[in-house]
């Protein structure tokens, strides 16, 4: 039951947004708790008297893009450029395929990321983060069709010491300089965790998402895939009879939590799996303030 994911750890209190979702995930879970129904109801009701959700979500935006976003106010995001672009799209709550296919940026914040928590199957369409708004990521990133991305990329060479290959990432917004902390992390655990690091699969790639025809994470240089090996990926797996995806991880936690420290987010937690693959999102996983102190310097 996946409602105890998706309550409000970013949102509290909640709104009636919120409660509307918390509804909505429920029903499509088909079993709906009583636990949840009364949250939802808890949810709607702290809206009339405190501020909402949006006001907590604009926080965790403007604050993990502090070089890009001037204010979120009124509904939009107002950038340093003096350019503005919808924060809500006024849409409300959106269903799943709507929500993955065209989120407002508002929307990308509705599942709270579970940054450090031990790792667990996700509930039914549980995919924080799986929704990205293409405005918002071209604006900070570029539009790597136009050509836009390359010229941010820069190096980071992958585990110094255990293979010292160079690896190309954005340097916007601090993503290679937290990449390059993750690596040098990474490279000081034990030999039994090579086999999930080595050879890396890639990093930036101006692609769209398998089966979609929205730009991949690989695109605005923030992503990278781990080693194959041990990878598991929903696409690849036979679905169970509901034909949602049967979750399944090797994966060892410690190399999640190395990358969870540094504001990366993993397609682990997602119930659409996609285990080798991370992905710089400092506003669903702000970076812990010791690890982020170049990220966060104009
Ligand atoms: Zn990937």
């Amino acid at each position: 039951m996946p409602l105890r994911h998706i309550t409000c750890r970013h949102t509290s209190p909640c709104s009636a947004k919120s409660a509307l979702r918390l509804a909505s995930h429920c029903s499509r879970a088909g079993a709906c708790a009583a636990l949840g129904w009364a949250l939802a109801i808890s949810c709607g009701t702290n809206l009339l008297a405190q501020p909402s959700d949006a006001t907590d979500a604009a926080a965790l935006i403007a604050n993990a893009y502090p070089n890009h976003i001037a204010k979120i106010e009124a509904g939009k995001v107002h950038w340093r450029d003096g350019t503005s672009m919808p924060f809500d799209d006024g849409g409300g709550p959106k269903a799943f395929k709507h929500w993955l296919d065209a989120p407002d940026v508002e929307d990308m914040l509705d599942q709270p990321y579970p940054t450090g928590a031990a790792i667990t199957p996700p509930g039914p369409d549980q995919d924080p983060g799986r929704a990205r708004n293409a405005e918002f990521f071209a604006k900070i990133y570029g539009d790597c069709r136009k050509g836009e991305v390359a010229p941010h990329l820069v190096d980071v060479v992958w585990l110094p010491k255990k293979w010292g290959r160079k690896l190309k990432v954005s340097s916007v917004n601090g993503v290679a300089q937290q990449l390059d902390a993750v690596s040098r992390a990474l490279d000081a655990l034990p030999p039994r965790f090579d086999r999930y690091l080595l050879p890396p699969a890639g990093t930036y790639n101006c692609r769209v998402i398998a089966g979609t025809n929205r730009v991949s994470a690989h695109g605005y240089g923030i992503a990278i895939d781990i080693a194959t090996a041990a990878a598991d990926y929903w696409r690849w797996t036979k679905p169970g009879a509901d034909e949602a995806p049967i979750w399944r991880n090797r994966i060892p936690q410690e190399i999640v939590d190395i990358f969870e420290k540094h504001g990366f987010i993993w397609g682990g937690r997602w119930h659409h799996f996609d285990t080798m693959h991370f992905e710089y999102r400092p506003e669903l996983n702000p970076p812990s303030r010791a690890a982020a102190p170049a990220a966060r310097q104009p």
